[in-house]
């Protein structure tokens, strides 16, 4: 799509623009067509996709954790007869289920393509799906990812479990698998550090952690990630150093920490991280919705808990994202992105929810603060057949629907005039997002 398109496109559109200063409940019978038209504009539209995991499904540093056994919600179960459209328009899928036989065929197409387009195999599926630049939320980075398109964020929780982790372990089979994940990017990253076992003292802990970040961002990373919720709650206190440097002298060498004096560390250190990101210009994400597995808490992954850090005017110079919109919370989340620092991306919503619903949280999020929503992904690989690759279309594709219907909607009812609706669609899509990453450089 040329850049002359675009503009005939939005020309034609805006033509039949008026603004009407009184916004009414009802939209004026003209949905379904200004659906339409701004549904082929906003296909035209490059993406910058915030939040994804994109890689192959036998690389173990797509993501820091791994899924436990759970009850997965209906739409991003394997058998979404969505995906097998997903097959199709990716990569020509000639069947119409995923039987054995069936799905071997896609697995070897798939392996062919990466034969044969090596380490632009995935610039392809974002070239189908006209996405600009995507974030790529992993361990580490691999030789296959182009990074001129994919940008890094890295993983900063490992960092607050460095004592014996048997209390948080017992509690359920969730942190039975997530744990020990935890405990293993801990030793890489002492390893990365040229360390062998964990610094005699909090000084040195905390010079650890400093000299990681800076060794991330000297590779390319763009942002920190934490996925705190899986583990505990997201509300953070604000114990003094000597708290947390008692408790490191305690417990470094041994021994299983009263939960309390546990908590309280890691507030301390989770404020270590985020004022050291603020330094070294990377930007905090941190996973604020519903999670994988039956444990989850919801109270304690409630976006909500983050108020105090996201208000607290120390930390003005910080930028937080929160991920995946706070979902169930999404539409308390919005309120939060009132801080000039503080923006939320869609990533996983409009995954779990259809576009029909997730227009509606796009509908209120829009018409609040604009400027701070930005498309994600979080695409992943679902199985050994089904990849990223499927989860990356079924994102765009959604997410475009729903923004068209939002937008359709307002524009209908007068609240948007046609030119903000394509200005707004723009920001969501693309430049709020590139802007936030850009104003690092
Ligand atoms: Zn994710």
């Amino acid at each position: 799509m040329t850049a002359q398109r675009l503009s005939l496109l939005s020309s034609a559109f805006l033509f039949a623009s008026f603004l009407n200063a009184q916004s009414t409940p009802y939209g004026s019978g003209d949905v379904p067509q200004l659906y339409e038209t701004l549904l082929q504009y906003i296909k035209q539209i490059p993406i910058f996709d915030d939040h994804g995991h994109p890689g192959f499904p036998d690389d173990p540093d797509v993501d820091a954790m791994a899924s436990p056994p759970g009850t997965l919600p209906l739409r991003i179960r394997a058998d979404n007869p969505e995906l097998i459209a997903a097959s199709k328009a990716l990569f020509g899928y000639p069947y119409s289920d995923f039987s054995p036989a069936h799905a071997r065929w896609l697995v070897e197409r798939k392996a062919q393509l990466k034969r044969e387009q090596g380490n632009r195999y995935f610039d392809h599926i974002l070239d189908k799906l006209n996405i600009e630049t995507a974030i790529a939320n992993r361990v580490a980075m691999p030789g296959y990812l182009d990074r001129k398109r994919f940008l890094w964020a890295f993983f900063a929780d490992s960092f607050l479990f460095p004592f014996d982790n048997t209390n948080i372990r017992k509690r359920n089979i969730d942190e039975q698998v997530y744990m020990p994940l935890q405990e293993k990017l801990l030793r890489r990253e002492l390893q990365q550090a040229g360390l062998q076992t964990l610094p005699a003292s909090l000084d040195g802990y905390l010079k650890f952690i400093t000299k990681v970040l800076e060794l991330d961002r000297a590779n390319g990373g763009i942002a920190i990630k934490f996925e705190a919720a899986y583990f505990r709650s997201l509300h953070f206190g604000d114990p003094p150093q000597a708290e947390a440097a008692a408790a490191y002298e305690r417990y470094h060498g041994g021994g299983v920490p009263a939960p309390a004096e546990y908590t309280a560390f890691q507030d301390f250190i989770f404020r270590y991280l985020v004022r050291g990101a603020g330094r070294l210009h990377l930007a905090v994400h941190i996973h604020t919705a519903v999670g994988i597995g039956d444990f989850f808490s919801l109270h304690n992954g409630n976006v909500l808990n983050l108020e105090n850090v996201l208000r607290d005017p120390r930390y003005d110079s910080v930028t937080f994202v929160l991920l995946h919109g706070g979902l169930p919370y999404d539409r308390q989340a919005i309120w939060l992105a009132a801080r000039k620092n503080v923006y939320i991306d869609s990533s996983l919503t409009d995954l779990y929810l259809y576009p029909s619903e997730f227009k509606n949280t796009l509908k209120y999020w829009l018409s609040i603060y604009p400027e701070k929503v930005s498309f994600g992904s979080d695409a992943f690989p679902f199985s050994d057949v089904l990849g990223a690759e499927e989860a990356y279309w079924l994102s765009v594709k959604s997410s475009r629907e729903a923004l068209a219907a939002a937008l359709a909607e307002l524009v209908s009812e007068h609240a948007f005039s046609r030119e903000q609706a394509l200005k707004i669609a723009h920001g969501y899509l693309h430049d709020n997002a590139a802007k936030l990453y850009g104003d690092f450089d």
